[in-house]
């Protein structure tokens, strides 16, 4: 076999999710097991929803777990550059090879007809894609339109009849039928690749001879294994892997669990306990053992025992697994040295203290005043949210529409977090001091706390979504028909 390489190939469109380490954990393990290389790439194709500090985030992450790659963005490597965003002439020259050979065309269809043509299919309970208008257009109408500047997008042609069949190295054959596959764009308006153009461009140019991927990609296989063959390269081994899930089966998502790899670094998860957890998604080391760290998963991995049921990532198992960490694993010393490396990061005191400083009279205040600072879950109830001036629903939707607001900042600091609550207290017409306090108490556990917006701040995203989901739980839960309403609501403020 030639050299073994694999990729994970993260958007940079969100927080870093532990979906994203799962997959590279498997891809790391594969490669280098068979002393191959390990590659990261960077997919922002999609400029609007991309972002440089969603790019930091996962590689800081990754990093933190110990999930280094052996090229990347960061360290280059003989295939680069490894960020797509910087690989245009590329996809320009690659797409022309098709436009030559006639496996792709150019569609010059407006987004009214689209829109209208998909209404239509929609109505008429037809598979939704496009309806091949601008297939066989001529060479001189196409010649003109070019000529006038209209704007086009590039589709690939796709087959009318038969099925797409291809081996997956966990699933065997799969068979999907190409009435099924959609003519995808893969060249936009503006120039620039689709996913999946550019996705299948980079994997064969990068030779990754193993594409190890989440199950959501098994329909978009047909799509790349067609450009494969337009181009005449030679396929990769795909290997779709079982999606991680929440423990009610259904797909892990950040409603239901925290998904975002900062969430368990703020809580205090040791990365190693989170990464054996991960790699104990879907597979087990041949002894049976539960606790194995990289190395070990490594030396012992055969991607063919991965079990294809879904795995339930279950934060209590987690944690019991962090705790045989913490108790198997540091001596005195360490532990002193992690918890200290964990709760005194010099940023995150730096910003405390002065909060503190105003507010206690002796040293021995701080604990009880700022613990709230160092801990995961508060223990609150529905009777710390009981108020003389505020009904409990109105508590219930001040919670959740903060919840909604603080999703919104892009750039979290604490002016943003000002801006987004003054204006939520306005548009629920709300007295500040009211508004506020469910916020104490969801975030601090106390109706009197230090300022709620500067602890908002120093606590960040993850840890003050899990208060507030707390707040909500305690409260007693929203229904799916108050949600609705409620979403209905948020809306209507703009
Ligand atoms: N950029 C894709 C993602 O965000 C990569 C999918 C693939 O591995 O092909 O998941």
């Amino acid at each position: 076999m030639s050299q073994v390489r694999t990729r994970i190939a993260p958007s940079p469109t969100g927080d870093p999710h532990v979906g994203t380490a799962y997959i590279a954990l498997f891809n790391r393990c594969f490669a280098h097991q068979h002393g191959g290389k390990f590659v990261l790439r960077i997919e922002d194709t999609d400029q609007q929803r991309s972002s440089e500090k969603s790019e930091q985030d996962i590689l800081q992450s990754l990093k933190w777990l110990g999930l280094s790659w052996d090229e990347g963005p960061d360290c280059e490597g003989d295939f680069g550059p490894y960020r797509q965003s910087e690989r245009s002439e590329i996809y320009s020259s690659h797409i022309e090879q098709l436009l030559d050979k006639g496996t792709v065309f150019r569609c010059f269809c407006s987004s009214e007809r689209l829109d209208l043509l998909r209404q239509q299919q929609m109505q008429d309970k037809q598979q939704i894609g496009y309806d091949g208008c601008c297939v066989n257009l001529s060479a001189e109408n196409i010649a003109a339109k070019l000529e006038q500047g209209e704007p086009h997008v590039i589709r690939m042609k796709i087959p009318e009849q038969g099925n797409c069949e291809f081996e997956d190295l966990l699933r065997g054959t799969i068979s999907i039928s190409w009435a099924q596959v959609d003519m995808q764009v893969l060249i936009k308006s503006d120039g620039l690749p689709t996913y999946h153009f550019a996705n299948v461009v980079d994997d064969h140019l990068m030779k990754i001879s193993h594409v190890i991927r989440g199950e959501e990609w098994i329909n978009s296989t047909p799509k790349h294994l067609l450009l494969y063959q337009y181009f005449g390269w030679d396929i990769p081994v795909f290997c779709h892997m079982p999606l991680l899930r929440n423990p009610d089966k259904s797909k892990l998502s950040k409603r239901k669990n925290p998904t975002s790899i900062g969430y368990y670094a703020a809580m205090g998860y040791l990365p190693e306990a989170l990464l054996n957890y991960l790699g104990m998604m879907g597979w087990t080391m041949p002894s049976g053992e539960e606790k194995f760290s990289q190395e070990e998963m490594t030396a012992n991995f055969d991607i063919s025992r991965v079990s294809l049921g879904g795995p339930i990532f279950d934060t209590e198992k987690l944690d019991w697994l962090n705790g045989k960490y913490i108790r198997e694993d540091l001596n005195d010393e360490e532990f002193i040295q992690r918890f200290a490396a964990w709760a005194f990061k010099s940023d995150k005191v730096k910003m405390i203290a002065p909060l503190l400083k105003q507010r206690v009279e002796r040293l021995s205040d701080v604990a009880s005043l700022g613990s709230f600072f160092f801990s995961g879950e508060l223990d609150i109830s529905a009777e710390s949210f009981a108020h003389k001036n505020i009904e409990a629903d109105e508590i219930l939707k001040i919670v959740q529409f903060t919840l909604w607001k603080l999703e919104l900042i892009e750039q979290w600091d604490r002016d943003s977090i000002e801006k987004q609550l003054q204006e939520l207290a306005a548009q629920l017409e709300l007295k500040i001091r009211d508004f506020l306090f469910p916020l104490f108490v969801a975030i601090s556990g106390k109706a009197v706390s230090t300022s709620v917006i500067e602890s908002i701040n120093i606590l960040g995203i993850d840890i003050t979504r899990a208060r507030l989901r707390k707040a909500l739980d305690v409260l007693g839960g929203i229904s799916k028909k108050q949600a609705k309403s409620l979403e209905r609501e948020f809306r209507d403020f703009g």
